[in-house]
């Protein structure tokens, strides 16, 4: 658990902010509203800072490691681009099988030991709840880059962000969450972090790729309006945000049901026909298909603008976390 002490000699230059400082990021269920609008704000300052300077040393000194035990492009290399913008550094381990994991060492252990290097830890695993056995076994902060079909805090704030910049805000909005319900970790985050806004959402899957009963109900508690169906067309034409999700092979133990559901969503430019003229098309990537290469020239298609946006949070979120935003 991280536990680090707010109270310390704080060298020139460095705020702690005790909302994030020295915290583990383990599920979006930590936040408040209030301090995702700091995060939001830290995220627009670091974009302006990379378009004008690039790279600086904020961070410069700390060290992150990225653990991945799962394939990543985009997570693992956004917080590559993070750290190294903030002028920090980091301690690479993407192919588990070349480090002593392949040994049979536990994820405890190797945790441990990262944790006497560096300053941070970013985990993808694929158990659910791995985050969280790991940041119960060390003091410095782990931050969960996915923890199988559980969560994806980071995406769903990065997200949220990529809304807010897209949309000029999030209340009001109608977000439309589409394909894998099931086993999509993003779609999970992103419906619990939502619960802070006033919105709207739909859901729309296969009926074996539905919502989590559970998640359903924790979204409702909350005041929010949800809507379950398997026809895009019945919500898209009031839809702000249509957020589109890979159907998750890896997660099928059996593959012949993920045949039958594997192409039930593939956004084409006549599906964006159906949409409003004002709104943004978004994916977590990889895509494999669910939308189509012809729409990336429709001004809506925010997806690459997504992933840009989220180098930006993660390097808000590194900056608060380590005590110098
Ligand atoms: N990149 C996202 C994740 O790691 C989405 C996906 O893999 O489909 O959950």
């Amino acid at each position: 658990m991280a536990t680090r002490a707010a109270t310390e000699h704080l060298p020139f230059g460095e705020k702690r902010d005790p909302r994030f400082f020295g915290k583990d990021i383990l599920s979006v269920s930590q936040f408040e509203r209030g301090d995702l609008e700091i995060l939001f704000e830290v995220a627009h300052e670091m974009a302006e800072m990379v378009h004008r300077i690039g790279t600086f040393d904020l961070l410069k000194g700390k060290v992150l490691t990225n653990l991945f035990y799962e394939p990543s492009t985009r997570t693992s290399s956004s917080f590559v681009a993070a750290i190294e913008r903030l002028g920090g550094s980091v301690i690479q381990i993407n192919n588990v099988t070349f480090s002593s994991v392949s040994k049979g060492e536990s994820l405890v252990d190797t945790v441990r030991t990262m944790e006497q290097y560096t300053d941070a830890i970013v985990l993808r695993h694929p158990e659910q709840g791995s985050a969280a056995e790991a940041a119960a076994a060390t003091e410095k902060p782990i931050i969960n880059a996915g923890d199988g079909a559980g969560e994806h805090p980071t995406q769903a704030l990065l997200d949220a962000h990529t809304i807010r910049e897209e949309m000029g805000g999030i209340d009001g909005l109608t977000i439309t969450m589409v394909g894998d319900l099931k086993y999509g970790r993003t779609v999970h985050s992103l419906a619990k972090l939502l619960t802070l806004y006033d919105v709207r959402i739909n859901y729309v899957s296969p009926e074996i790729l539905r919502m989590p009963e559970l998640l359903v109900k924790e979204v409702d508690a909350a005041g929010i309006d949800q809507i379950e169906t398997a026809e895009l067309g019945s919500v898209l034409p009031e839809t702000d945000v249509l957020y589109v999700t890979r159907i998750q092979k890896e997660r099928f133990s059996d593959t012949s049901e993920y045949e039958q559901v594997k192409d039930s969503y593939v956004i084409t430019p006549e599906t964006m026909l159906g949409a409003r003229q004002r709104m943004a098309l978004m994916h977590p990537l990889p895509r494999v298909g669910e939308i189509t290469t012809a729409v990336d020239a429709d001004p809506r298609a925010a997806y690459f603008r997504q992933m840009e946006y989220g180098m930006y949070t993660r390097m808000a979120l590194l900056a608060l976390v380590l005590g110098k935003a």
